[in-house]
């Protein structure tokens, strides 16, 4: 059984993550989205183990003493984590899996799986970045600044990835995600069957 790609999608808070996944997700039936654990409280119109599994620090704290987590990361004074198993099971069945995480999780995730593909999204400009954070109104003028700078240091993490994509639009940057899963199902190394014509 071929392995599925392990595709790690991350980039700057306010960088529209979470809406081109989405989108992505809607228009991709092939690819299984990682439902990350929480601490965070739920926002408005969010399901427990549909946007999130949404659970107290305690019980996030003896996960991580149980090596539950590939990757988990305190994003803003919440944790965040990706659930190992379901991850594992769901690739050596061949199914390719999407990430949705932070900047700090996805160079976690660099060094245990360096055969993850890692796209890194970008806003078109800073001042777009701002505009949209302030637009989403979920942030407080103290954690917007937070963000802004914290925004302004992630980028030069960019550098490490292995694809850059900017969100010009949702759609744009959904085809470009798209594209690269289709070229990465293509490699070479990755058709060793297609050879033994
Ligand atoms: P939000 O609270 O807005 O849903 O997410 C805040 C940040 O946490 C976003 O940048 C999101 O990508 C990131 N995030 C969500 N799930 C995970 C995860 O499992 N691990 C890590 N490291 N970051 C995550």
């Amino acid at each position: 059984m071929k392995q599925g790609l392990l595709i790690v999608v991350s980039g700057p808070s306010g960088t529209g993550k979470g809406t081109v996944c989405g989108e992505l997700l809607a228009c991709t039936p092939e690819l299984a989205y990682s439902i990350s654990a929480t601490t965070r409280e739920p926002r408005e119109g969010e399901k427990d183990g549909e946007n999130y599994y949404f659970i107290t620090r305690e019980q996030f704290e003896q996960e991580i003493a149980a090596g539950g987590f590939l990757e988990y990361a305190n994003v803003y004074g919440n944790y965040y984590g990706t659930p190992l198993k379901k991850i594992e099971e769901r690739l050596a069945a061949g199914q390719d899996i999407l990430l949705e995480i932070d900047t700090q999780g996805a160079l976690e995730v660099m060094k245990k799986c360096p055969e993850g593909i890692f796209i890194f999204l970008l806003p078109p400009s800073m001042q777009e970045l701002e505009r949209r954070i302030r637009g989403r109104g979920t942030e407080s003028e103290e954690s917007l600044q937070r963000r802004l700078s914290a925004a302004r240091d992630e980028v030069e993490l960019g550098r490490q990835y292995d694809y850059a994509v900017v969100n010009l639009s949702v759609k744009q940057a959904v085809k470009r995600i798209q594209g690269i899963i289709l070229a990465e199902h293509s490699r070479t190394g990755r058709n060793e069957e297609a050879f033994e014509i």
